[in-house]
């Protein structure tokens, strides 16, 4: 039975049988009984799927790892205990020392970081580029040694749309699989492998938990991308796995060895695991997601549009505006709508965007984005205050920018608390 995407939040991942809890249950044990030891052997071996102990995997934590699988679309899923974790173990999963990403600049602070920094001091070099790039410069990002492209579907904090097809073809053609960070639109408004991307990743402590509760994450696999064909690039995938009696996880496993190979390495020796109540908190949540990303977005929409004609803002930047930069390739990509974030420009310098933030009674100021209450957060005083004036640029983070996450309160309350800001900011 094919359903529609907001029914598979409420439904997808946990089937009952009969006489069953109605609700998945919460398996609160790190370890997992057994009556023979070969049974064990078996299952350390890989041998046998099952489970033994929660650093690698959980009945709880796979239930939600199955719901987002299929509300994404893919054929494999793990949770990681944060966003950062997530991206982390799908690049590490494919990049050895001496390797090489393709990554947007315009991405979240802390994966940019991640790639630009710390990855850099494991030997895995990176390219970044502007999303808005032409082909022709994206081309010459890519070396010999290229074995990822990185990029968010739409991008934290600056909300640009990415050009699917220009990516994933420019990945393509070169043989390595395409990443893409998925956190803002969710599933519900755009599911990448539909668009040819290979692997997606997930902040699940955005709109997904979306109550701002619980920090995690999620790698969603297509099963799409031919390991097997580019043996050379990918010998952690095709060639056999010393430190597991010699699997090799491409052909062994088939279309499920990437998640299996970073659960059975990157769990097994980072441990960056979801606890089961945490999974179980963001599986409650996803199933209000289809509901809330339809609020997110409608409030959103009615912002910029007050946002867009006040002379105090001096510029708005919102996909769902239709003289917005993005707004084609939004209509393209995530036709039903994009988030709840917008940027805005507030003129006057980081006095007058405090004196504005400062004013607010209803909108919080927070280092969160994406939940059911409003907030604000001033980028380039806090996530992206690492960069320098030129980076920000790049990153598409301007001094003037002020990110709002619109929640899913009344969206008159919204405004009315921007506008009693703007004005008591400017008798300070
Ligand atoms: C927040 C965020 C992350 C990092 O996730 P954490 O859950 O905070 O570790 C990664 N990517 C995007 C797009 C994000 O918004």
């Amino acid at each position: 039975m094919s359903t529609h995407i907001d029914t598979t939040c409420v439904q997808g991942g946990y089937h009952p049988g009969n006489g069953e809890p109605r609700t998945p249950p919460i398996v609160a044990s790190t370890t997992f009984k057994y009556t023979s030891s070969e049974q064990m052997s078996r299952l350390f071996d890989l041998s046998e799927s099952g489970y033994f102990y929660t650093r690698l995997s959980n009945p709880t934590s796979d239930t939600v790892a199955a719901k987002i699988c299929e509300m994404e679309g893919g054929v494999a899923a793990m949770l990681t205990s944060s966003g950062q974790a997530a991206n982390f173990f799908a690049l590490f999963n494919i990049c050895n020392a001496g390797d090489h990403i393709v990554a947007s600049s315009a991405i979240y602070g802390g994966t940019y970081n991640l790639i630009n920094v710390t990855m850099r001091k494991m030997n895995i070099s990176c390219t970044l580029v502007n999303p808005d790039c032409t082909p022709e410069e994206l081309e010459a990002a890519f070396q010999p040694n290229t074995r990822a492209v990185f990029a968010e579907s739409l991008s934290n904090p600056s909300v640009m749309v990415l050009d699917f097809e220009k990516f994933v073809s420019a990945a393509h053609n070169h043989g390595v699989p395409i990443i893409v960070d998925n956190t803002f639109p969710t599933p519900i408004n755009c599911r990448p492998i539909e668009y040819g991307v290979d692997i997606v990743t997930h902040s699940t402590t955005k709109y997904m938990d979306g109550h701002a509760t619980v920090v995690g994450g999620a790698i969603v696999d297509s099963g799409n991308f031919d390991w097997m064909a580019h043996t050379e690039k990918f010998p952690g995938m095709t060639e056999p796995d010393d430190s597991y009696h010699g699997v090799t996880y491409a052909k062994d496993f088939g279309k499920a060895g990437y998640i299996i190979k970073a659960t059975a390495q990157l769990m097994r020796d980072f441990g960056s695991t979801p606890a089961p109540i945490n999974a179980w908190i963001l599986g409650t949540h996803l199933e209000s997601l289809g509901v809330r990303m339809h609020r997110h977005c409608e409030n959103a929409q009615k912002v910029a549009e007050w946002a867009a004609q006040d002379p105090r803002i001096s510029w708005v930047t919102y996909p769902g505006l239709p003289g917005d930069k993005y707004h084609a390739l939004a209509e393209k990509y995530m036709p039903n709508g994009t988030c709840g974030v917008i940027a805005l420009g507030i003129p006057g310098g980081r006095d007058h965007v405090s004196a504005v933030l400062d004013s607010l009674k209803l909108v919080s100021i927070a280092t969160h984005v994406a939940d059911a209450r409003s907030c604000v957060l001033y980028p380039a005083g806090t996530t992206h205050r690492q960069l320098t004036d030129e980076q920000l640029e790049e990153a598409g983070v301007g001094i003037d920018l002020v990110r709002l996450s619109c929640g899913i309160e009344n969206a008159e309350d919204i405004i009315a608390d921007l506008d009693q800001a703007l004005t008591a900011a400017e008798t300070k």
